[in-house]
């Protein structure tokens, strides 16, 4: 039986003091025995929130990370500082860092290996265009992104992964996808990992759906055999989010 993981992906949103305050908000509303649960707050943050989740059930993880580990590389962070705070996950290939960051299958390939080298648990994101949706390729698209993305990860990194299902047109849109297209995509996310590897690695991959997740959807989303929690954006900086971790 794997246990849900449910994220909040806070973006660009919150100063650390802003964040300090948002976490002693949410801190008794996310307890919760069932599930695990991660705040991706923005890398300034980091430290701040580390030290603000002391003693509760809440992990902190980051929103990007580099894949080389250390030099000439302006403004990016390497693995290993995100580890030496006590990161534990981080977020890697959102759809908002693959449309205006130039993030590539590629690039994603490389950071999550990068991630499992140093013990990240790495939240890999995927998911189609309304436009690939509407032209029937959103499994192929899907596949393609998650077969590039595992290239040269070993089953035993694999079992461990997040993989988040965000079809882009569900982002930020209040637009959600209904139970069953998030379930057959997860679905086919989860078969696509036996092929690559074997059913044991398929069974124990957790893979979250993201895309406009509130208090109303959760419950059905998450009760999905394939649907293992959510990635949680705009809802994840309200109470609400106290509601989407304890969502049954
Ligand atoms: C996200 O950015 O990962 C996300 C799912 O955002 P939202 O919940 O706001 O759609």
């Amino acid at each position: 039986m794997r246990r849900k993981i449910i994220a909040g992906n806070w973006k660009m949103n919150k100063t650390p003091s802003e964040t300090v305050t948002l976490i002693n908000e949410l801190k008794p509303l996310v307890a919760s025995e069932e599930a695990d649960v991660v705040f991706c707050v923005p890398a300034i943050s980091l430290t701040t929130a580390l030290e603000a989740v002391k003693g509760t059930n809440i992990a902190i993880g980051a929103q990007n990370m580099y894949y080389e580990e250390s030099g000439a590389y302006t403004g990016e962070i390497a693995p290993n500082m995100l580890t030496s705070i006590g990161v534990k996950y981080v977020i890697i290939g959102h759809s908002e860092r693959r449309e205006y960051f130039a993030e590539t299958n590629e690039t994603v390939n490389k950071k999550v290996i990068k991630a499992f080298e140093h013990g990240l648990i790495p939240i890999v994101c995927c998911g189609e265009t309304l436009t690939q949706r509407e032209q029937g390729i959103t499994i192929d698209f899907v596949r393609q992104q998650i077969k590039i993305a595992f290239l040269n990860v070993t089953p035993d990194q694999a079992k461990i992964a997040v993989i988040a299902y965000e079809p882009i047109w569900a982002i930020g849109t209040g637009k959600v996808a209904t139970t069953e297209q998030a379930e057959e995509v997860c679905k086919a996310i989860r078969e696509c990992i036996a092929e690559i590897y074997d059913d044991a690695t398929a069974a124990g991959v957790r893979i979250q759906y993201g895309g406009s997740v509130t208090a109303a959807s959760a419950a059905d989303l998450f009760s999905q055999a394939n649907i293992d929690g959510g990635l949680v954006g705009g809802a994840s900086l309200k109470a609400d989010f106290g509601k989407i971790v304890n969502y049954k």
